[in-house]
């Protein structure tokens, strides 16, 4: 992010524009909007800005600025459709401490002006660091769209009713009064209604909240998938919406924690507050802990958190505790890896059965029905298998599995950096050192990518 988005306090603040032209008359209408007090220097301004100078909604000063013309400005806009002329004002209204914006011109702007949706007091601002205009435009307009014309009301009548609303215990029985009002009750009563009936309304819902006995804590045990955001389940986007605290694990993507609630409490199973790791025990007590004073707990894993993901162990402390519960599935990390691949995880005449295996366990390395996965055509998925690929390599070969067998290896499925190494059982130790990945990755034993298949002859037999 080259440029921070922020929403200044502007109300009785100079702001000065220097030009009276085209430029000048976009940037004035969007800051007539603020309570800024506006001087506009300009030797020839267009009647627009005479005739709003007439109203007394800004000052024009009817000449070029000069210097000490910006002192105690908190913005500068340099819009005379003129380099030259916006190059010099820029550098004297620099001198006077303005924070300077040169209209079109990004490179030697200190700040830019966002497209705006204004539903005052709601502001959305839309930034691309000027990369992509058009694309600023277009989501102005989804969100026009898409947002009540009464926000604005409800927004300016709900405020004021923050105090009363203080009534409901804070968390998340104000919340779910305040998301009804928002969402629901309000847009309807907007619609037909002025100010007071609005106010109305909220009172009488305000007394329905508070009739309501308090919500029960509860759990839901959230398959975030495979890392990429649009991957989640509904079920799982929606669970975010509404989560009171997030307990997450270490792989649990950043772009997906992004998505919840903005006050949800976020809990990184792996560090906080226990030091480096939390045993088991530490994260099911935390679990209960927030669940038993009332919130919704999202429990959130990566990929499916039905597949090494201590599923069991979690749902039988909750169910020890007395805790409601849910699993909410997700895609896994070998289906985003064969997705990543283009094949199949199951295919007619090579495997009916797929195999999901773990490269270490509890134990240490992780010991399997090798004689079994070395025959010919047997696929498996295996996961944490890393470190463990030449203890699995060595099993698999002693038990007569050809060395020629594909397996590929899929680094970062679905995540940003996603990489494929295709190689064989034989070499499969040797290109996993060799390829230093650090990120998760996954293997498909028995199985290459697809567009590598046609490098390898001898596999094109089996499979023709
Ligand atoms: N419940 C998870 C697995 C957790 S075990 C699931 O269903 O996917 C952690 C292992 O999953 C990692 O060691 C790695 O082998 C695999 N894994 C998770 N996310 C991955 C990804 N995006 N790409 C490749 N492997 C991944």
């Amino acid at each position: 992010m080259q440029h921070f988005p922020i929403f200044l306090a502007v109300a009785g603040r100079r702001i000065v524009v220097s030009g009276g032209g085209e430029a000048a008359l976009a940037k004035l209408r969007l800051l007539m909007k603020t309570e800024a007090r506006l001087s506009v220097f300009a030797p020839d301004p267009a009647p627009e800005i005479d005739a709003w100078a007439a109203d007394g909604r800004l000052t024009v000063i009817r000449r070029p600025l000069g210097p000490g013309d910006a002192l105690c400005a908190a913005l500068f806009y340099a819009a005379n459709d003129d380099a030259a002329e916006d190059a010099r004002v820029t550098a004297l209204a620099q001198a006077d401490g303005a924070l300077t914006n040169w209209v079109d011109n990004l490179e030697r702007s200190q700040f830019i002006t966002p497209a705006i949706v204004d539903r005052d007091p709601v502001t959305v601002a839309i930034g691309t660091e000027g990369a992509a205009p058009v694309l600023a435009r277009a989501i102005k307009s989804d969100l026009e769209a898409r947002l009540p014309v009464k926000l604005g009301l409800l927004a300016r009548v709900g405020k004021g009713f923050r105090k009363a609303a203080e009534a409901l215990p804070m968390g998340r029985a104000r919340r779910d009064f305040w998301a009804e009002y928002y969402f629901k009750a309000g847009p309807e009563a907007a619609d037909a209604k002025d100010e007071d009936d609005i106010l109305e309304n909220l009172e009488t819902l305000l007394s329905d909240h508070l009739a309501r006995k308090a919500q029960p804590g509860r759990v839901a045990l959230v398959g975030a998938g495979p890392g990429d955001p649009e991957l989640l389940t509904l079920k799982a986007r929606r669970a975010l919406d509404e989560a009171d605290v997030v307990i997450y694990d270490r792989l649990v993507a950043p772009e997906i924690l992004e998505l919840a609630r903005r006050e949800a409490v976020l809990i990184h199973a792996g560090k906080e507050g226990f030091g480096p790791s939390m045993s088991q025990q530490e994260i099911c007590r935390l679990i209960i802990r927030h669940a038993a004073e009332g919130a919704y707990v999202v429990r959130l894993k990566s990929g499916d958190p039905a597949i090494y993901g201590r599923l069991d162990e979690e749902i039988e402390a909750l169910e020890a505790a007395g805790v409601p519960w849910s699993v909410v599935p997700g895609i896994t990390a070998a289906s985003a890896a064969a997705a990543g691949i283009g094949q199949s995880l199951t295919k007619r005449d090579r495997n009916s059965a797929l195999r999901f295996l773990t490269g270490h366990d509890v134990k240490g390395f992780a010991e399997h029905d090798w004689r079994g996965l070395a025959r010919r055509g047997e696929v498996a998925a295996i996961y944490m298998a890393k470190r463990g690929a030449r203890f699995l390599q060595g099993r698999l070969l002693m038990h007569g599995a050809a060395p020629d067998t594909p397996v590929s290896v899929v680094e970062n499925a679905s995540r940003i950096g996603a990489r494929v190494l295709s190689t064989t059982l034989a070499r499969l130790a040797a290109d996993i050192d060799a390829a230093a990945m650090a990120g998760p990755a996954i293997l498909l034993y028995g199985l290459s990518p697809r567009a590598a298949e046609a490098a390898l002859p001898h596999l094109q037999k089996d499979h023709a």
